[in-house]
């Protein structure tokens, strides 16, 4: 498994990872198998989406911020329950499939880490598994 670093640049922020995981994929030197990206954090997460368009993150963002306000009753002390249940929607991991070396992503798809509580310096972890 790898752990990689990622500086996020503001409070809410979709980073395109998908470069950085396609580098753990190659350095496995596995041909065949499974890629899982895991991220260890409670007020972030990773989604797949479009990400030839880059106005589709930022959709995405407004959408969540929406589904979320910042001025519900909230109880967490910490002020950043919003970015907790926003981390919860978009979920801790994503897996995809390895064939001939390659992601088997969709043409439009990418893989996106998301900060709902930046800027900060984050990880996520990718473990490549043959089979
Ligand atoms: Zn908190």
């Amino acid at each position: 498994m790898k752990a990689i670093e990622i500086r996020t640049q503001s409070r809410e922020e979709l980073v395109d990872i998908t470069g950085r995981v396609k580098e753990e994929v190659s350095s496995s030197g596995i041909r065949n198998g499974v890629c899982t990206v895991f991220v260890p954090h409670t007020t972030a997460g990773v989604t797949i989406n479009e990400n030839a368009d880059p106005s589709v993150k930022e959709d995405i963002l407004m959408t969540l911020r929406k589904i979320v306000p910042d001025n519900l009753p909230f109880r967490h002390s910490e002020g950043n329950s919003p970015a907790h249940v926003k981390a919860c929607l978009v979920g801790s991991s994503v897996q995809v499939f390895i064939e001939e070396g390659g992601l088997k992503l969709g043409t439009w798809q990418g893989i996106f880490f998301c900060e709902f509580d930046g800027p900060r310096s984050r990880r996520a972890f990718i473990k490549v598994s043959s089979g």
